[in-house]
């Protein structure tokens, strides 16, 4: 039994028993009754004592002085609120340091709740969303951030890539926003003023284009001169009709690389049409692979094409036929000879779901190390084949952006020794693809 509750046991039987003492040596009941009463009195003074410092404190930090059961119980309490009023200074302590390290951080730091309405929110979130402290709280951040492309990744509830927006508080401000859900689904929203970043990479496509578009002039005067030495130099002198060929094929490949450079230019910078067309798969990619049939043929390879006649995509059908010209080019070039190469459509289970535009062949493959590298501008897993297919390294960068412009990804699996599969994914829900 409790040591208290003992103690206390223990001094009421001694009052019982001096007031029975007292009650047998009087001959009469009234010493018992006075000390029962004595001691209700005392039970109810403590309760009293007790309530009063409960509701003054922590005005009133002392507990009243008492002994027995009332004295312990008052100490344990004492302690109990001492502990609780330390963990409490504690708590407050960690939100007032995180709260100053949320305003020490140049990034914009903004915690929406579950129903995305605004919590609570940093110095530089303000000033790049413009938020006021106390009236924007509980707002919905929409409502803030007038954006449809915000409004739209929201719901989404995909929060993998971040999302670039001009600032709502200036135009020639961009703000990427980076999403995390945490809690119980509440979002950590992350903002970075990306201007500066923006404007270097837009430099840097801007230097680009000039550059690949600068170099066209001199090159088709520079290929036109060689054609015609190569023409005039008579057969004997060898070694410089080899130079001149020589020179003649590189200018050839200079040309080739302008045209990639150029053409990829014009899909990172120009908006997607926003008139697709439907295009008939089946009828593109039969055309292009009777536009390599001299090089199929000479290497005795194969190419079975599976595609259903009615199946359309809508979008640009010379962007389209950039991307699986350049996959089909691809397998034809690094797969050797009598090697198979299959094109077939593969649509994903449900009506009107996407699909997969595969090209599979029985080539060299690549190693699993370089697949998440290789739409990179120039990466080439094993240079001795690209001077052995003269590839500019800019194919399958290309594909990436005619694929992302209609709403498709581009999936590559490969074994080394066995073969690769390209496959184009088509979402079929939005205004750019559709089986039509
Ligand atoms: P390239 O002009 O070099 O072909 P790409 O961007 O089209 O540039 O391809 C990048 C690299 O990926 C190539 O150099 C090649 O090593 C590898 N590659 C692409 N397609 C295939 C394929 N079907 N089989 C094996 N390797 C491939």
């Amino acid at each position: 039994m409790n040591f208290t509750i003992v103690k206390e046991l223990r001094r009421l039987t001694w009052l019982l028993l001096l007031a029975g003492l007292a009650a047998w040596l009087l001959r009469s009941l009234w010493p018992l009754l006075v000390v029962l009463a004595g001691y209700t009195a005392f039970n109810l003074l403590q309760l009293v004592r007790l309530n009063r410092w409960l509701l003054q404190y922590p005005a009133d930090w002392e507990p009243p002085e008492s002994s027995g059961a009332w004295g312990d119980l008052f100490n344990s309490l004492y302690r109990l609120l001492r502990k609780e009023n330390l963990a409490r200074d504690e708590l407050g302590q960690l939100i007032r340091r995180t709260e100053n390290s949320m305003s020490a951080l140049r990034d914009g730091v903004v915690v929406l709740d579950r129903r995305q309405q605004l919590e609570t929110w940093n110095q530089a979130a303000a000033q790049a969303l413009g938020l006021r402290m106390a009236s924007d709280r509980g707002q919905a951040l929409t409502n803030l951030v007038r954006h449809p492309a915000l409004s739209a990744y929201l719901q989404g509830n995909d929060f993998s890539q971040p999302l670039c927006l001009p600032a709502p508080t200036g135009k020639e401000r961009l703000l990427e926003y980076s999403i995390t859900r945490f809690g119980a689904g509440e979002y950590l929203i992350l903002i970075r003023d990306v201007t500066r970043l923006h404007r270097l990479e837009q430099m840097r496509k801007d230097f680009v284009a000039n550059v690949s578009h600068e170099l066209k002039t001199p090159l088709t005067v520079f290929k036109g001169y060689l054609e015609t030495l190569i023409e005039t130099v008579p057969a004997e002198q060898a070694a410089l009709h080899r130079a001149l060929q020589h020179m003649g094929a590189q200018s050839e490949r200079m040309e080739l690389l302008i045209r990639d450079l150029l053409l990829l230019s014009r899909l990172e910078n120009t908006e997607t049409r926003n008139d697709p067309q439907p295009v008939a798969v089946a009828g593109l990619v039969q055309g292009l692979v009777d536009g390599l049939d001299l090089l199929i043929r000479n290497k005795g390879q194969q190419v079975r094409l599976e595609i259903p006649p009615d199946l359309h995509l809508q979008g640009d059908e010379t962007e389209l036929a950039s991307a699986f010209g350049n996959l089909l080019a691809n397998a034809v070039h690094y797969s050797g000879q009598d090697a198979c190469i299959h094109v077939h459509w593969q649509p994903d289970a449900g009506e009107g779901a996407g699909g997969r535009l595969i090209f599979d062949d029985t080539g060299p493959g690549i190693a699993a190390h370089h697949l998440p590298r290789l739409t990179e501008r120039f990466y080439r897993p094993d240079a001795s084949r690209v001077t052995a297919t003269g590839g500019t390294g800019l194919g399958l960068a290309i594909v990436k952006h005619v694929l992302l412009r209609h709403n498709g990804q581009l999936e590559i699996d490969s074994t080394p020794g066995q073969g690769s599969r390209f496959a184009c994914r088509f979402e079929m829900q939005g205004d750019l693809a559709g089986s039509g």
